[in-house]
């Protein structure tokens, strides 16, 4: 039983992220170039305008610019590929991203495949998907990248350690397998990825010394799953009703089973969430950097 668990607060370390940018952002903004992002947001999904007016509120806040391009569910798929070809070559806008998931009748790859891969700060591109898995620098999907900076920041080193991830989307699972495993410092680790096919998955999780939940299932993991003195990461944003009709968010980890039994944890909210958003404006900055660094 551990009294004294680590939290590990992503608004804390996003915190410390933006004034370690600032000297960046300040030296572009005397260029006269202001980092800016284009989002495209297709439909009416509230998660999804709520995921926008986070990251826009954020670019916002530091004086950065976002700029929300609107569709209708019913666009087309080459009103999008017209659009994201606009902004591909508009010298204004570093970073192009798309808010997922897509209505059903548009090929979502498709439509990442016409990012042009230099300003992909979202890192999906598979040009940057496979510089990842190369281990070559690139642009690195942001939930996964503010996931390593945890590691990086509390100096916990995945050299000779067993990491299991659960869930393989392209946005999370798959990308953080890779991170965890390339051969480099605050890697290195054997990581198992688990998913919807696999069997007895809690016999990984109760081995691991980390784990990385990253499905969208609440409460998925309790403190029988684990060892002692695991770390858990919980990717996880699930929206439930609690006992007193509130609407709440959770992880996909049961935060209070787990705290007394693990190293350290990550909060829902205010874990994860606030890395992701960091290492987005951390990614456009780069962005900015990189295609005007002869202006
Ligand atoms: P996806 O739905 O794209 O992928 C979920 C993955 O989990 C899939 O690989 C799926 O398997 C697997 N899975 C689902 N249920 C189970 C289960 N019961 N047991 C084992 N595997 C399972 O989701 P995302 O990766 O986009 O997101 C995952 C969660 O993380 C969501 O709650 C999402 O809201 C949250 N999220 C949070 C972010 C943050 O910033 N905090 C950012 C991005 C996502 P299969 O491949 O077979 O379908």
């Amino acid at each position: 039983m551990n009294q004294n668990p680590k939290i590990l607060s992503g608004t804390e370390l996003s915190s410390a992220v933006f004034s370690k940018l600032s000297n960046r952002i300040v030296n572009l903004k005397n260029k006269s170039i202001t980092p800016t992002l284009a989002v495209i947001l297709v439909g009416e999904n509230p998660a999804s305008k709520v995921y926008v007016r986070n990251k826009t509120k954020r670019f916002e806040d530091l004086s950065l610019e976002s700029k929300t391009i609107l569709f209708d569910q019913d666009v087309s798929e080459a009103e999008l590929i017209n659009k994201i070809s606009e902004l591909n070559s508009d010298v204004n806008i570093h970073g192009i991203l798309v808010q997922l998931p897509l209505p059903g009748h548009i090929d979502s790859e498709k439509i990442l495949l016409s990012i042009n891969p230099i300003k992909d700060v979202d890192g999906f591109h598979p040009y940057n998907l496979g510089h990842l898995a190369a281990g070559v620098p690139t642009f690195i999907p942001c939930t996964p990248k503010g996931i390593m900076r945890f590691f990086e920041h509390y100096d916990y080193e995945l050299k000779g350690k067993h990491v299991v991830v659960v869930g393989r989307s392209n946005i999370v699972g798959r990308p953080i397998s890779i991170l965890t495993s390339l051969k480099k410092k605050y890697s290195d680790a054997t990581t198992t990825i688990c998913h919807s096919g696999s069997k007895n998955i809690y016999n990984y999780t109760k081995v691991a010394d980390i784990i990385i939940l990253a499905i969208g299932s609440p409460n998925f993991l309790k403190a029988e799953h684990i060892k002692n003195g695991a770390i858990v990461i919980d990717v996880g944003i699930n929206r439930i009703i609690d006992s007193n009709g509130k609407p709440i968010l959770v992880g996909d980890a049961d935060f209070t089973s787990l705290k007394n039994k693990v190293e350290a944890i990550t909060p829902v909210p205010g874990g994860v969430g606030p890395m992701t958003i960091a290492m987005l404006v951390e990614n456009t900055v780069e962005a900015a950097e990189k295609l005007t660094k002869h202006s």
